[in-house]
């Protein structure tokens, strides 16, 4: 995810950690998680999921409930009485296990399952939910569904998937998905993944598509507009399609046509790309944000036809998402407290397309400097980098925060600094390499290196990734912490003042 200027500043302000409220167990039915430090109700334990199919039937109204059908394919890893799967926002109509009626209640941000006989450890499970998919938001709720000028598409990240169908919502438990959505004719709906089937009948179009690598819910993507889907060829014949709003393909064109050139340079630094298409979601909505949906980035359409902006600014943040697919999607965070490996990486090659690709001296020199200056501000507002504060309840985009972006990505800098660039960059193509369609976690990371680089690297990690001040950098002992507001403040907004743009909902 990357927000957008009004919206990081607001995030900023939003620095202060609330603490996340605990719900009282009450009986019977309890919520559980995969107690992730950040978000402790959030996945479940027990299970773990092989494949969704979500059917989703939209009736050309994005204020209205669309019916959907989510089907989850699981193995229980414990014996279990009960399946919790979080959904927090839509109607449940009926559940079934294994074809057989369940009793379903909900407790908290979960739908807790009971089937009519328990399940042993190992077995196969099929859980078929009939429920509605509510894209207008609850007080207090944010993220899943967004509603465009034309139709819908979705942003989960971190938290927000079970707002809009029933799963395990927690990166650590990825699986394959196919994803079905019925419309009008007059839409398009496109998918994470590559199409398996259009078919026509009464007026509606089902779409079809599925992904060839596993997902984490939060990275799942809808789109239903009245959209074009533009197709080009990318690096060894990927194919590249982007989604945009019919009326602007034209203007979008000369930005879209820029993708394969950014996939090629991209490999030229970690190695191929991880999945099986690539493309832009180009949505007519403010969202505030841009986010790494899995083969199918969302932008918001504005960042790329308002003039204000730079176009190596906008060139830089296409590579920021791009960047995800192999730092977040493809290697995906064990725990939301990994959220730096995601963020830093995705800055880190933003930062460094923009100095060999942007002209004009936007070195990472140059930016890192100026986020060493702050970066004991952003420790102390957010926390260190590997040890984030607890978002804001209700309030997705908050643990989105410069520690985990710039603050991050110095931490990287630093790295590089002291284990050298050959190791450095030996350590990214490896990281991607070895854990490509998994998870993997900070301890992960630091093994890496070290392992590769021959070093002893505990102290180093400990103090950057967990220290409430920033250590000397490495070969710039001259470099200061900065004071607030001082000249050198690093830019994260163009020079060019932005037009106001409303932040994150
Ligand atoms: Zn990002």
């Amino acid at each position: 995810m990357l927000l957008t200027p009004r919206a990081r500043l607001k995030s900023a302000l939003l620095a202060s950690a609330v603490s996340v409220c605990l719900l009282a167990a009450s009986a019977p039915a309890v919520p559980l998680g995969v107690g992730d430090r950040l978000f402790p109700y959030l996945g479940n334990p027990g299970y773990d999921v092989a494949s969704y199919d979500l059917a989703l039937v939209y009736g050309g109204a994005n204020d209205k409930p669309l019916q959907a059908v989510t089907t989850i394919d699981a193995w229980t890893t414990t014996d279990l009485d009960r399946i919790n799967l979080d959904f927090a926002h839509g109607k449940v109509e009926s559940v079934e296990v294994n074809g057989a009626t369940a009793a379903f209640a909900s407790a908290g941000d979960d739908l807790v399952v009971t089937p009519q006989k328990s399940l042993p450890a190992g077995s196969w499970v099929r859980i078929t939910v009939r429920h509605t998919s509510d894209p207008v938001s609850a007080d207090g709720q944010d993220g899943g569904w967004v509603k465009t000028a034309d139709g819908l598409a979705m942003a989960n990240q971190a938290d927000a998937a079970h707002l809009v169908f029933p799963c395990n919502d927690h990166p650590s438990d990825k699986a394959m998905f196919t994803i079905r959505v019925t419309a009008p004719d007059a839409y398009t709906a496109v998918a994470n993944g590559l199409p398996t089937g259009v078919a026509r009948a009464g007026g509606s179009t089902t779409w079809t598509y599925r992904t060839q690598h596993p997902m984490a819910t939060e990275l799942a993507q809808v789109s239903i507009g009245r959209s074009t889907v533009v197709h080009r060829e990318g690096p060894h014949a990927l194919p590249v399609r982007d989604v945009v709003p019919t009326k602007d393909r034209a203007a979008l064109e000369p930005w879209l046509k820029k993708t394969p050139a950014q996939i090629a340079w991209m490999e030229g630094k970690v190695g191929p790309y991880p999945f099986e298409t690539y493309g832009l979601l180009m949505a007519d909505a403010s969202t505030g944000f841009e986010l790494e949906t899995q083969t199918l980035s969302l932008f918001e359409k504005d960042l790329f036809t308002e003039p204000a902006y730079p176009k190596w600014y906008v060139e830089s943040i296409m590579v920021h998402e791009l960047s995800h697919q192999w730092f977040g999607d493809s290697v995906s965070p064990r725990t939301w407290s990994d959220l730096w490996l995601n963020e830093g990486h995705a800055t880190w090659y933003e930062a460094l397309y923009a100095e060999e690709k942007g002209g004009g001296g936007h070195t990472l020199e140059a930016r890192m400097k100026a986020a060493y200056g702050a970066s004991d501000r952003w420790r102390a507002s957010g926390g260190p980098p590997a040890s984030p504060k607890a978002p804001n309840p209700g309030q997705k985009i908050s643990i989105f925060r410069p520690n985990v972006y710039d603050g991050a990505a110095l931490v990287l800098y630093a790295l590089r600094q002291e284990i050298g660039r050959a190791a450095f960059e030996h350590l990214e193509r490896a990281w991607v390499h070895n854990h490509r369609d998994a998870t993997a976690s900070t301890a992960d990371f630091e093994r890496l290196a070290q392992e590769i680089s021959g070093r002893d690297l505990t102290r180093f990690f400990k103090d950057w990734l967990y220290g409430a001040k920033t250590p000397t950098m490495p070969g710039h002992p001259d470099w200061k912490q900065a004071p607030p507001a001082a000249k050198g403040e690093p830019k994260a907004v163009p020079k060019v003042a932005p037009p106001a743009r409303r932040s994150a909902e």
